[in-house]
């Protein structure tokens, strides 16, 4: 009896310390956004979108394993950086700035931004924005877009971690504008309801990519775009957008 105890006491011991470590057996540490939906959004306890979906797709169509965190757009690019993440999906535009330090993937997705302010506001143009007060989030082309137009018209930049932040601030009127990726706002207003309308044309139209810190992980990029082709080729890519409305 005393000798069964044991065991089953080994036995227990065994899984619940497999049950606590199994990230470390990953082949590779992800980091995504954690509030970008369509792409990376929490729903029912988990997070889900189209790189949440792509990732496992690849992942399995190539026959790797990873872990993903989902801590945030700057907080991703500052993991890739500084080698704490191998690699980051994340509506992340691929642009030559970017390659500088980052090495893409083929892309999977084309979009751009578009300047959005309250649904009842008279603001109708960049023009508008003189004397204002636009919210950015940190790390994205939306702030770089912000950024690039202040000069021209004089407006402050308030910085938010997040795109809820964001959207928030100008719900609250603590910001008049702010500016995001298309079909993650057309996403917010038609999904999630809230009060905001675009204005304008949609600008620096570009895709989205998979990416490395510049040099390295290569077998990473190369797994990403066999695997993404490969899921275009039977369909399973397109069933993943159709799943989002794509
Ligand atoms: N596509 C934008 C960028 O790359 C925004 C990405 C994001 O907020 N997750 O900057």
């Amino acid at each position: 009896m005393k000798r069964l105890l044991a065991v089953l006491l080994a036995g227990l011991m065994v899984l619940s310390l497999a049950a606590c470590t199994p990230s470390q057996d990953a082949d590779y540490i992800i980091y995504s956004d954690n509030a970008f939906a369509p792409f990376e959004f929490m729903k029912d306890g988990a997070y889900t979108g189209v790189d949440m979906d792509l990732m496992a797709a690849i992942a399995e169509d190539q026959g790797f394993t990873y872990t993903m965190k989902n801590e945030g757009f700057d907080a991703a690019m500052g993991a890739v950086q500084a080698g704490q993440a191998d690699g980051m999906i994340a509506g992340m535009t691929i642009n030559d700035k970017r390659k500088e330090t980052y090495d893409f993937s083929d892309g999977y997705f084309e979009d751009g931004q578009i300047m959005v302010v309250a649904a009842n506001s008279t603001i109708a143009a960049e023009a508008d924005l003189a004397g204002k007060k636009v919210a950015a989030k940190k790390g994205t082309e939306s702030t770089k877009y912000a950024e690039s137009l202040k000069p021209t018209y004089g407006f402050e930049i308030i910085y938010y971690d997040d795109s809820p932040a964001m959207y928030q601030a100008v719900l609250t009127g603590a910001a008049d504008a702010c500016f995001e990726d298309f079909s993650v706002i057309g996403w917010a207003i038609k999904n999630d309801g809230i009060a905001l309308k675009t204005v304008g044309e949609v600008v620096n139209k570009a895709y989205y990519g998979f990416a490395v810190k510049k040099g390295t992980n290569p077998e990473l990029i190369e797994m990403f775009n066999k695997g993404l082709a490969n899921i275009k080729a039977n369909g399973k890519y397109e069933a993943i957008l159709a799943k989002y409305g794509y």
